[in-house]
């Protein structure tokens, strides 16, 4: 019997390592630290893996989606139209420039309803980031519509979605550019933080480079004011090395997320949430609506099961936001979701054993409820 399932797997993801600590022991003696030949071809692996013209590395996530806001020229005082339910980094980009989000409800995908984004444009709206939330994909289609009608850019926010699909079209490479987070706790993670950007745009990449670099065309010269936001190039050895498995690691949480899925959906108290068809969903959290929630993920923390909620307060209501003067409420099904979601841990690591305890716990937690009553 399983005693414990862990929620990070990263201890084992960097256990067999010899061979990455040869290329780290190389590329530190080559002294290429800052935008070094490694980055190079680990831009050129990621651009090719999600079908993108370019991919341009930059310190983290949260620049990702910040560095090509700015390129597009949005700041103080422009509205951008964003996701009530996202991680506080999505905000953070969008704060950072001096423009203000504009939230708009999921729906049971954990994605922005698109059905509500057009009330909320106006003249002041200057961009939309729709968010990736969880492994999904917000319905690009219809955002795409929306962008066109209005001549708006799009930052797809695919952070938690990589190699994520709606009707075979990759997070990513539907806006104009897209954010990807190579954070430890992300499906392709390195040893810090970082990010990349993907576009086609030949124009866009080369103002995204000079962002990233403190707007230098070389050492001497200087075209813009940007940042110091470049992903270290010791991490894109890391990078190159962890790449080729991207698409095995999708696999393998898709494939852990249908065994969950088969045998949780038999349990009453459990809905899943909608899996729709022409979606990859690829499971960067694994989450299920549950009955009495907050009993049950105690009791999954009591068996060793590392269950979290993602999250218990969304960010629309936390108090770094009170500036927006939301309360709860405004955001329905955000607000209603924030009482039902649990995670359970989906990642490529756990063993079938693991997954049968998970499903055993839930289940025999709402037996014994029901005995109970
Ligand atoms: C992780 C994440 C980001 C960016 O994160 P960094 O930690 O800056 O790499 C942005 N949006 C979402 C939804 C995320 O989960």
């Amino acid at each position: 019997m399983v005693k414990k399932v862990r929620y990070s797997y990263l201890p084992q993801q960097f256990e067999n390592i010899d061979d990455l600590w040869i290329q780290l022991k190389e590329f530190v003696k080559s002294g290429d630290f800052t935008l070094g030949k490694p980055l190079q071809e680990f831009e050129n692996k990621f651009a090719k893996l999600i079908g993108v013209k370019h991919a341009i590395g930059v310190n983290s996530g949260t620049d990702a989606i910040k560095l090509p806001l700015k390129a597009y020229g949005v700041g103080h005082g422009d509205e951008v139209i964003t996701a009530a339910n996202t991680f506080v980094a999505t905000v953070g980009a969008i704060t950072e420039i001096g423009a203000k989000p504009i939230f708009i409800d999921c729906d049971d995908t954990f994605c922005m309803n698109t059905n509500l984004i057009e009330e909320k444009i106006n003249e002041k709206t200057k961009a939309i980031v729709p968010v990736h939330f969880t492994g999904y994909m917000t319905e690009m289609n219809h955002v795409m519509k929306l962008a066109q009608k209005y001549n708006l850019p799009v930052i797809e926010d695919a952070c938690q979605s990589i190699l994520g699909e709606i009707d075979n079209k990759k997070a990513g490479t539907w806006g104009d550019a897209g954010a990807f987070s190579l954070h430890p706790l992300k499906n392709l993670n390195v040893w810090s933080d970082g990010g990349l950007i993907t576009c086609n745009d030949d124009e866009l990449a080369k103002k995204l480079r000079l962002l990233r670099n403190h707007g230098l065309i070389d050492r001497d010269n200087v075209s813009l004011l940007g940042y110091n936001s470049r992903l270290d190039t010791i991490q894109a050895v890391v990078g190159n090395w962890l790449i080729p498995q991207t698409n095995s690691i999708a696999d393998k949480r898709i494939e852990n997320a249908a065994y969950l899925d088969s045998n949780l959906s038999k349990i009453n108290s459990i809905t899943l949430p909608p899996r729709p068809k022409n979606y990859k969903i690829v499971y960067h959290l694994y989450i299920v609506f549950a009955e009495k929630r907050d009993e049950l993920l105690e009791y999954c923390l009591t068996k060793g099961i590392e269950a979290k909620v993602h999250y218990p307060i969304p960010i629309y209501r936390q108090p770094a936001l009170s500036f927006l003067n939301h309360s709860e409420g405004d955001f329905p099904v955000t607000d209603s979701h924030a009482k039902k979601i649990i995670s359970f841990p989906c990642d490529q690591h756990l063993e079938k054993e693991e997954l049968d305890y998970i499903i055993n716990t839930v289940s025999s937690f709402y037996s014994k409820s029901k005995s109970d009553n």
